[in-house]
């Protein structure tokens, strides 16, 4: 290759999301971040063209967007890798395709090269940096190949980053004697007394033998992310001090916690302060209005409300749906209900009466309210009148949540989730599990149950107890991101400087 000058003074910082939802928006909320710290930066956010034009709609919802970042598409034609047309992110494929996607992201390689020469053509100089997803890992490769340094971004919390990683890399539950689905398992990093269960791991993760499509795809790319120079976590060094250690001490890398990358007017005042609206992250969806939402809570008592949501691409099966249904009409719950197309059918579908018990919208009346595929998540959960989140725990959805002083109810469904029910039920004590997966059996009564417990309807008291941590928990959320103070704040402060110091 031939010689370029080192960064003398680029100060163009190159971003690599991995194509979905949950990773773009915590991406453009980090290149908005540094930008805040300091203007300098162009930063260049690059994907195929579809989610490039899902980054600026949620950009142009953005008061005043800063002008320094540029988004980048590369060609990309998902139909080349055994995926539907236009089948660019996770949003809307059914999880056996999503492995596919995974391999043709790595189809981005050539053009993303591509795109960095024409870049050292323009400006004379390589770019200051490339901070990749972890799932993009390949990046770090092609960023030595051009001199220049790599950071990983794992836009998962700090425990849930360590499980994930530290279980594909050692498949360590493949050493039990009968793989049986009860069996407890140590995970290499973390200390010997913090148990795993195999009902944590997603059904492919358990079957996961180091050869199969979902071991070689991880193990490589979490394999070469720990090459990179350092890694940027989107949490708080003050709420995840456990998980956060056994990271550092696994990675061996530095960590910056820049996290949480939310909103700024979700992280002033005191929670539950009717934020108002505090705008879609993600830009505008089919879904219901903010202003209906609010209005619905609006009628409601101050933390009565259960919100319910599997995130942007999860869903359950159709007999899960149905006793969830059973379950919240007989708890007598206030409820909002993102409802989905079940598993087995098109998560693009409209939506089907059959789903839920006969009558189930006409009986529950005022007690519940059903959007069908999208809700303002943000605005319901800065409601007062929401009580509690029953959630997968993808990590986005807990930041948010634990932010505002919400606990939770636990369902985790793929990827990290398991590993994060179990933090917030170990270590933060702010979480009641309800199952896990989409083939589990759920009972109304279960349902019923854990209601009971996280709205504080039973005697022990535990409901009060889950609610004060997680108020205490947002708390220091709120007061990571102050200015000069902040754990966070300085962290970003640190990351910047550290990155600006190549050319000093
Ligand atoms: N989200 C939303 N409305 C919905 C479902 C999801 O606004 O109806 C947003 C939510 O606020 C969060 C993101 O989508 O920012 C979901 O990210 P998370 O990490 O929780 O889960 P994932 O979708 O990655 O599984």
């Amino acid at each position: 290759m031939e010689e370029v000058a080192p960064p003398a003074n680029s100060r163009h910082i190159i971003m690599l999301p991995f194509m979905a939802q949950g990773h773009l928006i915590p991406f453009l909320e980090l290149a908005i971040q540094i930008l805040h710290h300091n203007p300098i930066f162009t930063i260049s956010i690059v994907n195929s063209p579809l989610n490039i034009n899902y980054l600026r709609s949620a950009i142009s919802n953005r008061p005043s967007p800063p002008t320094q970042i540029h988004l980048i598409s590369l060609p990309f034609h998902s139909s080349d890798h055994g995926l539907p047309p236009n089948s660019e992110n996770t949003d809307g494929l059914a999880f056996n395709q999503i492995i596919k996607l995974f391999y043709a992201s790595t189809a981005l390689q050539s053009p993303f090269c591509g795109f960095i020469s024409d870049i050292i053509a323009k400006e004379g100089t390589v770019p200051l940096c490339i901070i990749s997803d972890s799932f993009m890992s390949w990046a770090n490769e092609v960023a030595r190949s051009f001199g220049t340094v790599n950071y990983t971004f794992t836009t998962c919390g700090a425990y849930g980053t360590a499980a994930y990683a530290s279980v594909w890399l050692n498949l360590p539950h493949r050493n039990l004697a009968d793989g049986g689905n009860h069996d407890e398992f140590s995970v290499p990093g973390f200390p010997e007394s913090c148990r795993f269960s195999v009902m944590q791991l997603h059904p492919y993760l358990r079957a996961a033998d180091g050869e199969d499509e979902w071991s070689r795809f991880f193990q490589h790319q979490i394999s070469l992310s720990l090459h990179s120079d350092g890694w940027l976590c989107n949490t708080v060094e003050d709420i995840e001090a456990f998980g956060l250690e056994v990271l550092r001490n696994y990675i061996k890398l530095p960590v910056w916690c820049i996290g949480p990358l939310l909103p700024s007017k979700m992280l002033k005042g005191n929670t539950g302060s009717d934020t108002g609206l505090v705008g879609s992250r993600s830009g505008k969806r089919p879904g219901v209005e903010p202003e209906k939402c609010i209005e619905w809570l609006d009628s409601h008592p101050p933390r009565s409300v259960l919100y319910i949501s599997f995130g942007s691409q999860n869903t359950i099966s159709e007999t899960q749906m149905m006793e969830l249904a059973r379950g919240l009409e007989e708890s007598k719950t206030p409820f909002i209900w993102v409802i989905r197309p079940p598993i087995g059918f098109d998560p693009k579908g409209e939506f089907r009466t059959e789903w839920l018990p006969l009558g189930f919208e006409d009986r529950i009346g005022k007690q519940g309210l059903v959007v069908h595929k999208w809700a303002p998540q943000l605005e319901i959960l800065c409601h007062r009148s929401t009580g509690a989140f029953l959630s997968h725990c993808g990590w986005n959805s807990v930041l948010e949540s634990l932010s505002q002083g919400v606990p939770l109810i636990g369902w985790p469904l793929a990827a990290e989730q398991g590993y994060n029910v179990k933090m917030l039920v170990e270590e933060m004590g702010v979480c009641v599990v309800l199952t896990s997966g989409v083939h589990s059996r759920i009972e109304k009564e279960d349902v019923r149950r854990v209601i009971e417990v996280v709205l504080n309807r039973t005697e022990d008291g535990k409901g009060e107890v889950m609610r004060r941590k997680a108020s205490e928990l947002g708390e220091r959320i709120r007061a990571s991101v102050e200015i000069e103070k902040g754990c966070s704040y300085k962290a970003m402060k640190d990351f910047v400087s550290t990155i600006l110091s190549r050319f000093q």
